[in-house]
């Protein structure tokens, strides 16, 4: 409804029931039915369903009543709200936080119905995870003709045990997408199998996994994915990644349909490809040499880019612009981090315990980044991205004289003179690393009073060990 042209709201075929009034200078009437009365003569549509009650009892017969004819109203209702009636009454009752205390919610309980699940289908969402949809023989429900139902995910399909074939019990409760109650097993056609949940993402083939704690299971196709594609192009170009002016939802959609650009690499061959079509851009309704112009410098303009703004516009999940800054401080260069995060996918090797120990990046992000790089077609993508490129080397410029710069820095025990994530913040700042853990590669630990494990260790590989206030002398501050 909120459009800014009023004209397109005004065109949509809308109804309304009046029964309040948002602010008024005087409200002359002294009860509510009065006040409904009032609408009417002023000539707004109220409803014929609504009743003065003089008692419980006559509230609860009205409910019966209205529940008996809900299937035939011609509209959708999820039950009755009762409210009393005496506007200073109202006053007097007043809010808790914004639900009146003069009025209640009765609902009516949840519509089901029996049919049988044909077939399940995976739909795979903008950010790679997979929803089972069930396709239901058409039943009607509550006077709404229902053919599909969401299943959620696949616990969900185990527990309830959904098998196709099923006759289902499907239920709709207000605006809520219809959903599988419980199966009848004593309906159930003989040699019926337990679903097996897709092992790879129906719309690329890659494959699909399951985070620990995580009930999704999410596409590892990414960049390749084509129901991920778009929303993943949106992010490439956006303003935090490649800010490239002019990209927006709708052209980066029309692109992509007329198979133009499927994956960000392709923006950046988008002009010589164009250039050697029948119909270039420049042609296309809408556009104009100047616009096609227009937009093919802004792409050019962002050909270079900061390897920090790079790795997070790759839309890598949980990596985001922090974790992407780390990564690119970390590595320094496109090359040792690409060839770094290849190789941790063993997870017993050097690289991975690398990546695992940059402080604030655990197993967590560190499998989103190994699963990212474990597909092909993700690596052919950042290869034709870095030839496209010139990906530069994460800045220390500003930070090279610094006596840290370049270091790995733990931090242990309690500091005094600052927080631990402001001391955090100091060290990468001057151009450090942070690392959470003590290893042959800390070149500096900090502890402080407290300190355990972290500088037994320290002390043991011979790794340079100094107190707060040391470390505050040697950054100058
Ligand atoms: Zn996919």
């Amino acid at each position: 409804l909120r459009q800014l042209d009023h004209t397109i709201t005004a065109a949509r075929p809308l109804k309304l029931f009046a029964y309040a009034w948002g602010f008024a200078d005087k409200t002359p009437w002294e009860t509510h039915w009065e006040y409904l009365q009032q609408l009417k003569r002023w000539g707004f549509p109220v409803t014929t369903e609504s009743h003065l009650c003089r008692s419980v009892d006559d509230m609860l017969t009205a409910y019966d009543e209205l529940a008996a004819k809900r299937a035939a109203l011609p509209f959708d209702i999820d039950g009755v709200v009762y409210k009393v009636n005496r506007l200073d009454w109202q006053r007097r009752l007043g809010f808790v936080s914004r639900a009146p205390r003069w009025a209640i919610a009765h609902k009516f309980p949840a519509e089901q119905a029996e049919t049988v699940l044909e077939a399940i289908e995976i739909q795979v969402g903008r950010t790679g995870v997979l929803t089972p949809v069930a396709r239901l023989k058409p039943v009607n429900v509550g006077g709404v003709l229902v053919s599909n139902a969401t299943l959620h995910n696949e616990d969900e399909i185990t527990r309830k045990d959904i098998r196709v074939g099923d006759t289902v019990v499907i239920q709709r409760a207000g605006d809520v997408i219809p959903q599988v109650v419980e199966v009848r097993a004593e309906k159930r056609p003989k040699g019926s199998k337990p679903y097996d949940f897709p092992k790879t993402c129906p719309e690329c083939r890659s494959k699909v996994v399951r985070e620990e704690g995580e009930v999704a299971q999410r596409c590892t196709g990414g960049l390749f994915c084509k129901a991920q594609a778009v929303e993943r192009l949106k992010h490439f170009v956006s303003r935090d990644a490649f800010d490239i002016e002019g990209l927006g939802e709708k052209h980066l959609e029309a692109f992509f349909a007329e198979g133009l650009i499927k994956d960000p690499a392709d923006i950046f061959t988008f002009e010589g490809r164009d250039a050697k079509r029948n119909k270039p851009l420049r042609e296309w309704e809408g556009w104009g040499a100047k616009s096609a112009d227009n937009l093919f410098a802004a792409i050019a303009k962002r050909r270079a880019i900061s390897l920090e703004r790079f790795i997070y516009a790759l839309g890598i999940p949980q990596v985001g612009q922090a974790t992407a800054r780390l990564l690119a401080q970390h590595y320094g260069s496109y090359g040792a981090w690409r060839k770094a995060m290849v190789a941790a996918k063993d997870r017993d090797g050097e690289a991975f315990a690398e990546l695992t120990n940059i402080e604030s990046i655990g197993p967590s992000i560190a499998d989103d980044l190994i699963g990212f790089f474990a597909e092909a077609h993700n690596l052919q993508i950042l290869d034709r991205l870095a030839e496209a490129l010139e990906i530069a080397d994460f800045q220390r410029a500003e930070t090279a004289d610094s006596a840290i710069a370049g270091l790995t820095v733990v931090f242990t025990g309690t500091l005094e003179r600052m927080t631990r994530s402001e001391a955090k913040s100091k060290a990468l700042s001057l151009g450090a690393k942070v690392a959470g853990s003590v290893s042959k590669k800390t070149d500096l630990v900090v502890a402080g009073p407290g300190a355990g494990s972290k500088l037994t260790e320290a002390e043991a590989l011979g790794v340079k060990v100094v107190t707060e206030d040391e470390f505050l002398r040697l950054i100058g501050g």
